[in-house]
């Protein structure tokens, strides 16, 4: 698939998160910010997206912030749907460490993200009906968690010939002007320490009791593939 396309298809994903949570009242709001941690993952394709947005608004020395990422930050083994293809063939994954106490997000700047609109997937799904800072963590309609799991899994299908880890990786692999170059013609391109190659949907992640109510959302998606 065409780069282009894929950006409209990622574009459009977030549209379509922003109208599947329309119904719902969230604590969220603006300069609430514990949820922005150093932990954030990401794929390579939102990394795109946010470079790119960043060169148009000639506000590339955000990147320089990624030199105060903490150095121990969530660096995942496992992309959604690589968990999802060993889940479904029934085989246990050991639980990842990750720990907000860890560090705060460096694109934080008084406590607003500086590419607000540009956000990564795993910060538009970061939601809570209670505040985090009185509850002590965030609380989430298990419906609302199964579709986070699809946009997920569905935003990875988009960029499966690219890699997923945490935002600050990504962000500096997709940062060097060769691995953009080679990105932006569909080469596999290399790997740096800690990105995990993405790859298509083996199977939804979606309990049975949440099948029915996810149907209008996945054949929304599932257009989206198609255009
Ligand atoms: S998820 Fe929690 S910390 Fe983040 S904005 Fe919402 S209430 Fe605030
Ligand atoms: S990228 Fe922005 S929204 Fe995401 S964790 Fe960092 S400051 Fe928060």
């Amino acid at each position: 698939m065409h780069l282009k396309n894929k950006l409209m298809i990622l574009k459009e994903a977030y549209l379509a998160y922003e109208k599947f949570v329309e119904g719902y009242k969230f604590a969220c709001r603006k300069y609430c910010a514990d949820c922005c941690t150093c932990n954030v993952t990401i794929t390579t394709l939102e990394a795109y997206y946010i470079i790119d947005n960043l060169i148009r608004e000639n506000k590339t020395a955000y990147l320089g912030k990624l030199d105060n990422v903490s150095k121990k930050r969530f660096q995942p083994k496992w992309t959604f749907n690589k968990f999802a293809a060993f889940f479904a063939q029934g085989k246990e994954v050991a639980e990842e460490q990750c720990d907000p106490s860890w560090g705060r997000c460096p694109f934080l700047s008084k406590n607003q993200c500086v590419f607000y609109h540009y956000r990564p997937f795993g910060c538009r799904c970061m939601v809570s009906v209670k505040c985090c800072v009185e509850n002590g963590f965030a609380e989430m309609d298990p419906l609302l968690m199964t579709a986070n799991n699809v946009f997920m899994q569905f935003i990875e299908h988009v960029d499966a010939q690219g890699f997923s880890g945490n935002f600050a990786d990504v962000l500096k692999w997709m940062g060097d002007e060769n691995n953009k170059r080679e990105y932006e013609q569909n080469l596999p391109g290399e790997p740096c320490q800690g990105l995990v190659k993405n790859m298509a949907i083996p199977v939804l992640m979606i309990p049975p009791e949440h099948r029915a109510k996810m149907g209008k959302l996945l054949s929304s998606l599932n257009s989206l593939l198609k255009r």
